[in-house]
């Protein structure tokens, strides 16, 4: 018998579910397709309720944790993630906290032995796409290029997915996304994006409709609440919120599908 679709997208931190992958999850899942996040840390450096940063008086990394984790399984919840599995490794912090510095940190554990567990995962779930970031982990994260080198380690151990993709921002729109929430003054601080931040339109292979899951991604995004501060899409206008979430795209990374179009309006294209 043929091996069930499923998807499996690997992120580094509790949420990151949600906006690059959110709407794919949703709609593979209402599409009958087997749905599994791999999330690699607990996200004990992000905020605790309040806005507290970590190293700050009121910061418990433990407390943290277990919000995190009780937003995460919420966020599943709303977008049809049927399978959560945890690697539980401990968030590293942005680039440079003093986080990043800790042994037992997703960053420093060695990507052989975080790889061969989530390689057990692809074993249990077969996976014909795999989901994740790029190899700068999309913006710089150190645990998001710590995912992105698992999966390709993982990928290459078991031979298992045929599809490997990077989730993307469109560098073109991103601008432009970024431009308009600040001349509208829905982000304070003054974000420029960089000349090379995000991938150019014509490095996408594989832009994915899933608008009728928008509204599915807010939902998703406000059950992870204690971060709600650090997420200035929550406060954009309905419209400009649709449009962000309306679509997803993705580079086309490893590819085994020979019928697989060079342009593709979805991550199963070939293999159904
Ligand atoms: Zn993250």
């Amino acid at each position: 018998m043929a091996d069930q679709l499923t998807i499996m997208a690997v992120h580094a931190h509790p949420d990151d579910e949600v906006i690059s992958t959110g709407g794919i999850f949703a709609r593979y899942a209402a599409e009958g397709i087997r749905t599994v996040l791999v999330t690699c840390t607990n996200g004990e450096q992000g905020d605790a309720p309040g806005g507290i940063k970590p190293g700050e008086p009121g910061h418990d990394p433990n407390a943290v944790r277990a919000q995190r984790l009780s937003e995460l399984r919420e966020s599943a919840a709303l977008l049809g993630i049927e399978h959560v599995e945890l690697l539980g490794y401990r968030d590293s912090g942005m680039d440079g906290w003093d986080g990043n510095r800790d042994p037992e940190a997703f960053w420093n554990i060695p990507v052989e032995q975080s790889a061969a567990r989530l390689a057990d995962h692809m074993r249990h779930y077969r996976p014909q796409v795999v989901v994740t970031y790029d190899e700068h982990g999309n913006y710089g994260h150190p645990d998001h290029i710590q995912a992105n080198r698992i999966a390709l380690a993982a990928a290459a151990a078991t031979d298992i997915p045929d599809k490997l993709y990077y989730a993307a921002i469109p560098r073109e729109s991103s601008r432009e996304m970024f431009a308009t929430l600040r001349a509208k003054g829905i982000i304070e601080f003054d974000f420029d994006p960089p000349e090379d931040f995000g991938t150019p339109m014509d490095q996408i292979t594989t832009v994915v409709d899933v608008a009728p899951y928008a509204q599915r991604k807010i939902k998703a995004l406000e059950a992870h609440a204690s971060q709600g501060d650090s997420v200035p899409f929550l406060r954009m206008p309905p419209d400009l919120q649709h449009a962000m979430f309306a679509t997803e795209s993705f580079v086309r990374h490893v590819n085994r599908v020979a019928s697989a179009p060079a342009q593709e309006t979805d991550l199963f294209a070939g293999l159904r």
